[in-house]
């Protein structure tokens, strides 16, 4: 697949003030032959271009849904790294039980060895959103388009596949990086970047009460929380998702905070903007991020 990438217009922006830089303080020097200091400005430009890579949630290379707009005491639960076949029916009594929705950001290479919980996912009112095909932690941020292209679509076809009426329209990056040559490509499989307000770090945790006890602080009307699926078990054996899963409702609940999936968005006149009576707000409108 040779298609050109066509460019969004925050990477536009983007490349016209790294060349508006360029021109600003390397010409001069290349000019007057400073090669040394040039040589270290253009290493230091080359840091500060991969830095939004590497900071979760960061809109500098595009939108990206942080919270949504809501009146009410209402929450979007997220999995990521699903679908696991230990944690995804636990997890699913678990949110009928809190009469609670969320949001399943599966795996490709996973989904296809589980498709009957991707089908049971959506059987009992849940969404399903695209995490790539294989969760490329350690290379995502300096996949080349050709590579993240195949990435996206291996995880489109697999759902669409599994559940023909259910493709994603809904992204979220492995670990929340963002690459450069993410947004165009978003645009071109018809996907939107989400993101979080509020994590526990659960994948790194070894109590649950810990994990609930960071997410508590960020909680707050229109909060995405990010949790996580197949997260390793404790030195007990026991898991840790569903314990974590189960404190938090409890919490949520006697708050009375509801669990509810917000609405598909629709784009405002702004670039960056998706609005309704549930609907998302990106980073660059939220007041509080992470
Ligand atoms: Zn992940």
């Amino acid at each position: 697949m040779n298609k050109r990438l066509p460019l969004s217009p925050p990477s536009r922006h983007w490349i016209l003030l790294y060349w508006i830089f360029f021109a600003l303080f390397f010409l001069p020097l290349i000019l007057s032959h400073q090669i040394g200091l040039c040589l270290g400005l253009f290493i230091f430009s080359g840091v500060l271009f991969f830095i939004p890579t590497l900071l979760p949630n960061d809109s500098l290379f595009g939108p990206i849904i942080t919270r949504f707009s809501t009146k009410e005491k209402a929450v979007w639960l997220t999995f990521d790294d699903g679908p696991d076949p230990q944690d995804t029916p636990r997890i699913l009594d678990l949110l009928d039980y809190y009469q609670a929705k969320a949001t399943f950001f599966v795996i490709g290479a996973k989904a296809k060895e589980h498709p009957h919980l991707i089908q049971e996912i959506l059987r009992r009112g849940h969404s399903i959103g695209n995490h790539t095909h294989s969760h490329p932690v350690s290379t995502f941020w300096i996949a080349l388009p050709h590579q993240l292209r195949r990435e996206l679509s291996l995880c489109q076809q697999t759902i669409t596949q599994i559940a023909p009426l259910a493709t994603p329209t809904l992204f979220r990056a492995p670990v929340g990086m963002i690459n450069f040559f993410l947004h165009p490509i978003l645009s071109e499989q018809k996907l939107t970047l989400v993101g979080w307000s509020a994590r526990g770090f659960d994948t790194v945790a070894d109590s649950p009460k810990k994990v609930v006890q960071r997410i508590w602080e960020k909680v707050s009307p229109g909060a995405i929380i990010l949790l996580h699926e197949g997260i390793t078990p404790t030195q007990n054996g026991e898991r840790m998702a569903p314990q974590i899963l189960e404190r938090l409702l409890q919490k949520l609940s006697q708050e009375h905070y509801q669990c509810l999936l917000p609405n598909k968005p629709k784009k405002s006149s702004s670039n960056h903007g998706y609005h309704g009576s549930h609907g998302f707000s990106t980073s660059s409108e939220s007041s509080e991020n992470e």
